[in-house]
């Protein structure tokens, strides 16, 4: 996991805004030609080229996203830009720019803001981004972080959610449930934390589900691995609020409906076991979870020798018509209507 913990405490006021925004963003660098102009001036400038530029915004808010006591700002940062970036890559392509918004209360000081642009510039580095600019303001309480990903892709190129056929496979990549168990732990360990601050959690069983939670990787690499396999997806979305309502989305926008195969759901063994730990369904998990940043993906039923043995990829189902509905089969073989139930669902259960 990241570094984080820094001692020192400098108020935010002590810099004024204008300290502030050139203090966090003089550490980075641009590195793509399509960044003519970035931080510094009243707009950035982007060389758009005869591509199609792709843009996506979100929105992230202190006691509704995230929860600063086990969430270390530099895992915030990297998470923040991760979620965009995953957006980017769900229309099938490349990121080259971010913005990012931030408001503080005065409750953070600017150490802590330095580790939030630690985490993002780590992201930046990381997935070949640059910063092109932002706002910086202040809130009357909490923090607020607002990053916007710019990106491109050939025009024949974009994939949309609308476009998943009948047959078509479902393909869903890595695995799925573990962030939203990292969550639980995260939250265990909170409550144990605020009884007795003395006792050490032994968070050895669990260390993928939290890396899952706390740093996620956003799948660049998926478009790459398409291409080679000379794979054009119909349909993809990424997996933010849980597999079952993203691919009800894909089905609504595409007019079709879908079944999903209970027993090819990929999951890591720690979700099997923290799953029974918890006493929760892992299949609820898996299609409820939510925050596992990959991405779900039809292709025809053409592609399924490309698609099949890959590691990287699982074959979950394929798609129907739209009178079938959206089903899951479980593993004794019965039919069950699928429900949209994002993580907020599975919370309230
Ligand atoms: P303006 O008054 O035109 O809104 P600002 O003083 O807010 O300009 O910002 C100055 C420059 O710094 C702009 O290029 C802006 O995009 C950038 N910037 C401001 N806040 C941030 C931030 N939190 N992160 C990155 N860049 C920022
Ligand atoms: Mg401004």
């Amino acid at each position: 996991m990241l570094e984080d913990k820094n001692p020192e405490r400098t108020s935010l006021s002590e810099l004024g805004e204008f300290g502030l925004i050139e203090h966090i963003t003089k550490h980075f660098n641009t590195n793509h030609t399509s960044t003519v102009k970035a931080v510094g001036d009243d707009a950035a400038v982007i060389d758009a080229s005869e591509k199609q530029t792709l843009i996506t915004t979100d929105l992230l808010v202190e006691g509704v996203h995230f929860d600063l006591s086990y969430m270390p700002l530099k895992h915030l940062g990297y998470k923040a830009v991760m979620v965009n970036l995953s957006d980017v890559y769900a229309m099938n392509g490349t990121a080259e720019q971010i913005t990012v918004s931030i408001a503080v209360s005065n409750r953070f000081p600017l150490e802590a803001i330095e580790e939030l642009y630690a985490g993002i510039q780590l992201a930046c580095e990381t997935y070949n981004i640059d910063l092109i600019g932002g706002d910086t303001t202040s809130s009357t309480k909490g923090m607020l972080i607002s990053i916007t990903a710019i990106g491109k892709a050939d025009k024949e190129d974009v994939v949309y959610r609308n476009g998943a056929k009948e047959s078509d496979l479902i393909v869903v990549t890595g695995d799925l449930g573990a962030a939203y168990l990292g969550l639980q732990v995260l939250e265990r360990e909170k409550q144990v934390f605020q009884v007795d601050p003395k006792n050490q959690p032994d968070l050895d069983n669990y260390t993928y589900l939290i890396e899952r939670q706390l740093k996620p990787e956003a799948r660049k690499d998926v478009a790459g691995f398409l291409k080679e396999l000379g794979v054009k997806p119909t349909a993809m979305i990424d997996i933010s609020d849980g597999l079952s309502s993203e691919i009800m989305h894909i089905c609504s926008q595409s007019k079709v409906g879908c079944k999903i195969y209970e027993d090819k759901l990929p999951l890591d063994p720690q979700v099997i076991s923290a799953s029974e730990e918890f006493n929760m369904d892992s299949t609820m998990i898996a299609l409820s979870g939510g925050e596992d940043y990959e991405l779900l993906f039809t292709v025809p039923i053409s592609d399924f020798d490309n698609i099949k043995g890959n590691p990287n990829f699982s074959i979950i189902g394929h798609v129907t018509a739209e009178n079938q509905g959206m089903n899951l089969v479980t593993r004794a073989g019965q039919e069950m209507e699928l429900k949209a139930q994002g993580w907020n669902a599975l919370k309230e259960d």
